[in-house]
């Protein structure tokens, strides 16, 4: 779909011991022209993310960091939402992610935080986890990408069938928050 990125890291090259089996076929890439180091640094950052949902992480998945400044025009161009800092492709096997969930930017951090009523320490598993519910799921809604990213970030196992009649109290409010409006990744 988006064909920008450049610095490609190969998965095995940085990881060691038991990691190196779980991310074996992850892909991930920086926006070309991105700082090598600061590339390297935030793959690891989400390298460290993603081996905490062994079982969430799709085989041969794309993961791409683009930088804040081309991350507006990006989603404006595909009419995604301006608030959201993560967006997957499920067909291309892609999820996107915004620089902004790895290090503190002044404005746009605030406004993520307080977007999302998540702290910036938590702000890329959440958004990593919604959308690995997405990937998981292929696709599917918002309210069952929200229900299987609790579901990574408590430790069990990801179930896409969002079987109405067994909601819980949670579930509901989750279902419930789900109007025009309400943070999502
Ligand atoms: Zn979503």
């Amino acid at each position: 779909m988006v064909t920008f990125w450049g610095t490609c890291l190969p998965a095995s090259a940085a990881l060691q011991g038991g990691q190196s089996h779980a991310l074996a076929t992850q892909e991930f890439f920086c926006r070309a022209g991105y700082d090598r180091q600061k590339c390297e640094q935030h793959i690891a950052q989400l390298k460290a993310v993603l081996i905490q949902y062994p079982v969430g992480t799709p085989e041969h998945w794309r993961w791409v960091v683009v930088p804040s400044e081309d991350w507006q025009p990006l989603v404006q161009s595909l009419h995604l939402n301006r608030e959201s800092p993560a967006f997957s492709d499920i067909t291309e096997r892609e999820t996107f992610l915004e620089d902004a969930l790895f290090f503190v930017q002044p404005r746009r951090t605030d406004e993520l935080v307080r977007h999302f009523r998540t702290p910036f320490d938590q702000l890329l598993s959440a958004a990593v986890s919604h959308e690995l519910g997405h990937a998981i799921c292929h696709g599917s809604s918002e309210a069952i990408a929200n229900r299987v990213a609790e579901q990574l970030r408590s430790g069990k196992h990801p179930d896409c069938a969002g079987n109405m009649k067994s909601l819980t109290p949670i579930d509901e409010l989750y279902l419930h928050s789900q109007s025009p409006g309400f943070p999502r990744f």
